[in-house]
């Protein structure tokens, strides 16, 4: 703990900050480091931090004794000396009840008031991707129990909750670290609801929730991505006890690999190994394309491995924007799985050659052109 900060400089005051300016500097520093509602990656041990200097500033006999001895008080550990390794500040009162009712309302919007979203991965083709289809998919969706409305009590037999006396929330003291705190939590028995079942309705067991076997229709985008979402509004999951909204259902769709194109956006990627003779002499393939037509690809005469050859406008969709991308086709040159020895002889015999300069000039112009 040598490296432990100066409590006046982690506050940003004064030696001779009064109460008033120490509370508001610790209230606007813990509301931006509470690490319930903080995104700064060190934010509890900031919280931590700003906790213990203002404990020790806000107590007139602990900051007599800081002032005067520094963190070395004498009797060993500042903080055991400086009241038992625990310090308690009730947060509610300086940061104010607002700071809580409003991280906890949205809290409780999320958890209470709307059901759990639901995602389904779902498989589909380039080819799909390329025209854009309607599919159909059924799947078992949780809905509300149609018997008791979604409230899980049969009959509508509810009872207010005795632990928080039907308000949802209970007030708890937490240990963060040697300090304790006021919070104020959803009632661990009635789940912040404030009611529980006093019957529990038969056909879901209480749940409020049964499973229903729905039939989903939705349109593949054409020039969908992998990992595209399509959004179902209200198709999620019921809110807890039917009181609330539902949630939404999300199709996150996955495209399966193609036999040979990859994709880079809009445009599709494929490599074309040919053996040496096509190259020199030049040839015109033709494939099978997505779209169910046939893609010619001319290769002039004397490409060179990895050259790359644009047919333009046929590759996918744009998903935002109009028009198509590009197949790119790569020329890789194929060499034979052996040779014969009357071949190698051959081979050996024709060998060009060339001198040091030749080879360096090649070099060069081969560079020049990949940067094209
Ligand atoms: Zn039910
Ligand atoms: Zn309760």
């Amino acid at each position: 703990m040598a490296d432990k900060r100066d409590y006046y400089e982690v506050l940003g005051v004064d030696k001779s900050a009064g109460e008033k300016e120490l509370k508001n500097a610790f209230r606007s520093l813990a509301r931006k480091y509470h690490p319930d509602r903080s995104s700064e990656p060190d934010a509890e041990d900031k919280f931590k931090e700003i906790q213990e200097a203002y404990a020790v500033l806000s107590d007139d006999e602990k900051r007599q004794m800081y002032d005067r001895y520094g963190h070395n008080a004498p009797g060993g550990s500042p903080f055991g000396g400086f009241g038992g390794g625990s310090f308690n500040i009730n947060l509610e009162d300086i940061l104010g009840g607002d700071f809580f009712s409003s991280f906890f309302g949205v809290n409780s919007r999320r958890t209470r008031n709307r059901g759990n979203d639901i995602i389904i991965r779902y498989s589909v083709n380039l080819e799909s991707v390329y025209q854009g289809t309607s599919e159909e998919l059924t799947v078992e969706l949780p809905t509300s129990c149609v018997d008791c409305n979604g409230s899980g009590a049969e009959n509508g037999d509810i009872i207010s909750c005795s632990n928080c006396g039907g308000q949802g929330k209970i007030r708890a003291r937490q240990q963060v670290g040697p300090f304790v705190q006021d919070v104020i939590r959803d009632c661990p028995k009635c789940s912040g609801m404030g009611q529980l079942i006093k019957t529990k309705c038969k056909s879901c067991n209480g749940d409020g929730q049964q499973m229903e076997e729905t039939k989903l229709r939705f349109n593949i985008p054409k020039g969908a991505d992998d990992g595209t979402r399509l959004r179902m509004r209200g198709k999620g999951e019921p809110a807890l006890r039917g009181r609330g909204e539902n949630g939404d259902l999300f199709i996150e769709l996955e495209v399966e690999q193609h036999d040979w194109f990859e994709r880079s956006g809009a445009d599709l990627i494929m490599s074309l190994p040919l053996p040496y003779e096509e190259l020199v002499l030049g040839v015109t393939i033709t494939l099978p394309h997505i779209d169910g037509t046939d893609l010619k690809i001319v290769i002039p005469k004397m490409t060179n491995s990895g050259e790359t050859i644009e047919i333009r406008g046929k590759g996918l969709p744009r998903l935002r924007g109009s028009g198509r991308g590009d197949v790119v086709v790569l020329v890789k040159l194929q060499l034979p799985q052996k040779i014969s020895k009357s071949q190698a002889k051959h081979l050996e015999s024709n060998k060009p050659k060339y001198s040091d300069e030749e080879l360096e000039t090649r070099i060069k112009q081969d560079a020049k052109k990949r940067r094209q």
